[in-house]
C-alpha cells in the first residue's frame, strides 16, 4: 500500500470547502478537529475529532504525536517504521471522556466521524481508518504498575512530579494509538504480540524521558553546589 499524502491545510480548507449550513451546526454541536502528524513522517496525518469541552485532553494527544514520538528513543521508533508505513493515510481519532464498555480504545471497522465517512476529491480519496481513545480511563489506567511506581518514586513532589505524570498521560495514549493502528495493519496478529509492542514502546520511551529528567536535576544539584562550595 502507498497511501496517499493529506496535509494539515487539505483537512482545513476541505472542513471549510462544506456548506455554512453544515459548518454551523457542527460548530453549535461542539464538534473540532486538530490534526496532528510525527514530524519525520508524512503519513499517516492523525485526526483528532473531539468536543470543545476536551480541548485539553485534544492538545495533549497532539502534543504526543507532534513532540512526545520525536524525542522517543530511536528504537522505539523503528518498532514502528513498517506498520506505519502500511497505515492509511488518515487515521481518524475520536477522543471522548470515557466508554461505556470500559476499554481504553477501539479500532473502528469502518469511519464514523460524519465529515470523512467517505472519500472526497478534496483529500485525495484518501484511505482513512478510525478509533477511538477513552482519555479519563487512560488518565486512570496502569499500564505497568511496577516499573511506573519505580519511576514515579525518583520524582520528590512539585512540578517535576506533574511534568512526568503529563508525560506519562501523553505517551499512554500515543502507545494506544500506535497499538490500534498497529490492529489495522495486521488484522491477524494476536492480541499479546500487538500489546508487548505498544508496551515496550510506552515503557522504553517514559524511562527515556526519566532518564534525561534526571539527568538535568542532578546537573543543577552539582551546580548549587559548586557555588556556595
Ligand atoms: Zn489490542
Amino acid at each position: 500500500m502507498n497511501p496517499a499524502i493529506v496535509s494539515p491545510a487539505a483537512i482545513h480548507e476541505y472542513l471549510h470547502s462544506r456548506s455554512g449550513w453544515i459548518r454551523g451546526v457542527e460548530w453549535a454541536s461542539g464538534r473540532r478537529y486538530l490534526p496532528a502528524r510525527f514530524s519525520d513522517r508524512s503519513t499517516p496525518l492523525f485526526l483528532v475529532a473531539y468536543s470543545f469541552r476536551d480541548t485539553r485532553a485534544a492538545r495533549q494527544l497532539s502534543l504526543a504525536v507532534e513532540q512526545d514520538w520525536s524525542l522517543a528513543p530511536d528504537s522505539c521508533r523503528d518498532a514502528y517504521d513498517a506498520i506505519l508505513f502500511q497505515a492509511p493515510g488518515l487515521m481518524v481519532i475520536q477522543l471522548r471522556r470515557s466508554n461505556v464498555c470500559g476499554c481504553l480504545g477501539h479500532l473502528h471497522p469502518a469511519v464514523r466521524e460524519r465529515a470523512f465517512a467517505e472519500p472526497h476529491d478534496a483529500l485525495g480519496r484518501v484511505a482513512a481508518g478510525e478509533m477511538d481513545l477513552a482519555y479519563r480511563r487512560i488518565e486512570a489506567w496502569q499500564a505497568l504498575p511496577l516499573s511506573d511506581t519505580a519511576l514515579d518514586a525518583r520524582f520528590l513532589e512539585g512540578s517535576r512530579l506533574e511534568d512526568f505524570r503529563t508525560k506519562q498521560f501523553r505517551l499512554k495514549m500515543l502507545s494506544i494509538i500506535l497499538h490500534e493502528t498497529h490492529h489495522l495493519v495486521s488484522p491477524q496478529e494476536p492480541e499479546n504480540a500487538i500489546r508487548e509492542r505498544s508496551l515496550s514502546f510506552y515503557h522504553d520511551a517514559l524511562a527515556a524521558y526519566v532518564e534525561n529528567a534526571t539527568a538535568t536535576l542532578s546537573l543543577t544539584i552539582d551546580r548549587s553546589f559548586y557555588r556556595f562550595g
